[in-house]
């Protein structure tokens, strides 16, 4: 059903509310949308984690942080983990990626599986894009896993004119107040601290102004990758992934960035579109992340590796009634917080301290109001229900996180940025 060759657009950061097929208002992403318009669009797809080197993982293996062992950014993804691309690769298939660098870079060993990988360091899809459509030319008639993933609507928020300024205009941001890594993460670690710090209206209005920018210009060059793809005839052969590995907080819950599991972070855009375009519909029923393994091998024909965490979409594509099933996330940051979502909630809680949240996520999608004492039942089931994937986690196990040895240039890199300074 859903055949390779298979291409997968990574857009880290990219918030599902910031889209227009998601229902924003700011025309952020024409193309995108047409994109969803001959796709599955699962309306309620949640990230197995808020940052970087965990959620991708976790995608790119089907398993659960704590389960495939980089759970936390600047670990390692052990060798002894099966990664989609390998499962193309020794399938015979020829794999690529085309990735914008930081925690993608190979030091995590994320690479495993693609004989190419192309990275980039943080200089996003105007290098990128040229080499995937070069790599298209190439390699148009023949099988392949083709991953482009860019950092355009990460912190700094800093796309190529037009785009960057596209939504700010008027705005009257604090004179020197820019939206970068490094001024953004001071608000976020004074979280940690007794003195929050807030980023003011003006400021954060045009934070996200900026960020908005970002993604029209990520979706300029999501477009022109599509054009080649139809012009080699493509779009009828090959399976059309597009996701994102977290979202981006604007202050809903005090800070920037994205460190914890409300779903302004958690909650990621997900389109599937078969060869042909044909097939569309809009699934409403919790997925997660790291199901897109999974639903690649089964649709390709491929073994699934046992054990996988993830399950398989297609039948939810076929339109089969599928058991509502739980999404979990995890997450280091303030307390060791865990978060699962089971029908309309979204419970988040920590396990290093007693603060419970729930939040009715379809009908408040920001996550403002607190819902917990008024549902004292739904947060005991669905309690219990993250207790025993906790427990069963821990019986299971994982490898220890590795550290990497990462070379002064890549340390650099990622130090200039604001991280690693925890
Ligand atoms: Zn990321």
């Amino acid at each position: 059903m859903l055949p390779a060759p298979v291409l997968i657009f990574d857009i880290d950061t990219l918030r599902a509310d910031h889209l227009g097929c998601y229902g924003y208002e700011r025309p952020t992403s024409p193309r995108i949308d047409a994109l969803a318009r001959e796709s599955y669009r699962f309306q309620w797809a949640f990230s197995q984690a808020p940052d970087t080197g965990p959620s991708q993982s976790s995608i790119f293996t089907g398993l659960y942080p704590s389960t495939h062992g980089l759970n936390y950014n600047g670990a390692r993804l052990p060798d002894s983990i099966t990664t989609l691309a390998e499962v193309f690769v020794e399938a015979g298939y020829r794999t690529a990626a085309f990735v914008d660098g930081g925690f993608m870079r190979p030091e995590f060993n994320i690479h495993q599986g693609f004989e190419h990988y192309e990275t980039y360091d943080w200089q996003g899809l105007d290098v990128i894009g040229p080499r995937v459509i070069d790599w298209l030319e190439k390699h148009a008639n023949e099988d392949f896993l083709l991953l482009v993933h860019t950092y355009d609507v990460h912190a700094d928020y800093k796309s190529p004119e037009p785009f960057r300024s596209l939504f700010t205009g008027g705005m009257t941001p604090t004179p020197g107040f820019e939206p970068s890594v490094k001024q953004l993460e001071v608000i976020r670690r004074s979280q940690w601290t007794d003195q929050p710090l807030q980023l003011n209206a003006a400021d954060l209005a045009f934070a996200e102004a900026r960020y908005d920018g970002g993604i029209r210009f990520a979706d300029y060059w999501v477009g022109r990758i599509l054009d080649k793809v139809q012009a080699l005839g493509l779009d009828q052969r090959a399976t059309i992934v597009l996701l994102s590995d977290h979202g981006e907080a604007f202050q809903e819950h005090g800070t920037v960035q994205h460190d914890r599991l409300y779903a302004p972070v958690t909650r990621i855009p997900l389109l599937i579109r078969p060869p042909g375009g044909t097939q569309s519909a809009v699934i409403e029923s919790v997925v997660q992340a790291m199901d897109i393994m999974p639903t690649l091998l089964e649709g390709a024909g491929l073994e699934v590796p046992p054990n996988l965490q993830g399950r398989s979409l297609l039948p939810l594509l076929r339109g089969e009634k599928a058991r509502e099933l739980p999404a979990f996330s995890e997450a280091p940051s303030f307390g060791q917080q865990r978060a699962i979502v089971l029908g309309d909630h979204h419970l988040i809680g920590a396990l290093q301290n007693d603060r419970i949240e729930l939040f009715d996520f379809r009908r408040d999608p920001l996550e403002l109001r607190d819902i917990s004492t008024e549902n004292p039942q739904v947060v005991n089931e669905l309690y219990n229900l993250a207790k025993q994937w906790q427990d069963s986690l821990n019986r299971r196990g994982g490898p220890e996180a590795e550290v990497p040895l990462l070379g002064e240039e890549v340390l650099k890199s990622l130090q200039a940025l604001g991280y690693l300074n925890d």
